[in-house]
């Protein structure tokens, strides 16, 4: 196998959905947020990654799930958006108690709780070490979580993106439908476009595509995925130019 890829600053997507319990009625598992937190402190010890996160609100609210009830979807979207801040929050205080420093930065302006999205700022709580929690998406509606981390990479000049999620990977075929679907370990933009292989949503796949920003689909459960995504180790599935 190939050593492990160095990076020197990156966006870690970790889906809402992934902070619940399979099974549990709470929308957060202080146990798995603290376990999330354990692995990135492991991941960051040796000092030479600069990290940003980006959290969905899934576990909370949807609102395009919303809107198909007939809620307003851009309503329905802010709400969505400020789900995300409760999970930004649970991160924070978890990556703190385990020393590690950190900021939210929220794309709506919530000054009692976070701070604001500067760009600038980011980058220089990235320049010194401190890992930066990007909450409340893009502030703007009708977007998603998977295209905040697109795009909080491209304007941080962050060079992967880790989808933390549910499956360990990209699929030739549905694995739940078809037994015998093939995991890749490498796939490139233009395949999973011709194949209709789903990484992200269009736009968050047509933005790191665009910027040649690499994403790594990896499983969040198994213990110690996070560590290894982080450091470069092979893991999940690799998507790139
Ligand atoms: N959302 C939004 N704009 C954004 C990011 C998120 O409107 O820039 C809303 C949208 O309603 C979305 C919800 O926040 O459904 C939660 O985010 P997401 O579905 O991406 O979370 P995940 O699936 O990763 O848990």
């Amino acid at each position: 196998e190939a050593s492990p890829r160095r990076f020197k600053r990156a966006i870690l997507k970790l889906s809402g959905e992934a902070l619940r319990e399979p099974g549990s009625t709470d929308n957060i598992s202080p146990e798995i947020v603290e376990r999330i937190a354990r692995e990135v402190r492991d991941a960051l010890a040796p000092g030479d990654l600069q990290l940003g996160i980006v959290v969905g609100g899934g576990n909370f609210w949807r609102g395009a799930a919303a809107s198909a009830r007939g809620m307003d979807r851009a309503t329905a979207d802010y709400m969505g958006m400020l789900a995300t801040v409760m999970n930004s929050l649970a991160i924070q205080g978890s990556l703190e108690h385990h020393g590690v420093s950190c900021v939210v930065q929220s794309a709506i302006e919530m000054k009692n709780v976070a701070d604001t999205f500067i760009r600038r700022k980011a980058e220089r709580h990235l320049d010194q070490g401190r890992v930066v929690i990007f909450a409340a998406g893009t502030g703007s509606p009708f977007f998603s979580t998977d295209t905040t981390a697109a795009l909080r990479a491209s304007e941080m000049g962050a060079d992967v993106v880790f989808k933390a999620t549910m499956v360990d990977g990209v699929y030739d075929s549905d694995p739940k439908k078809n037994p015998s679907a093939k995991r890749y370990a490498r796939v490139n933009f233009h395949e999973c476009i011709s194949q209709q292989l789903k990484v992200m949503d269009s736009t968050a796949f047509s933005l790191c595509m665009d910027n040649h920003i690499p994403i790594v689909v990896f499983d969040l459960a198994p213990g110690g995925n996070v560590t290894r995504a982080l450091r470069g180790e092979p893991i999940g599935t690799v998507v790139s130019s």
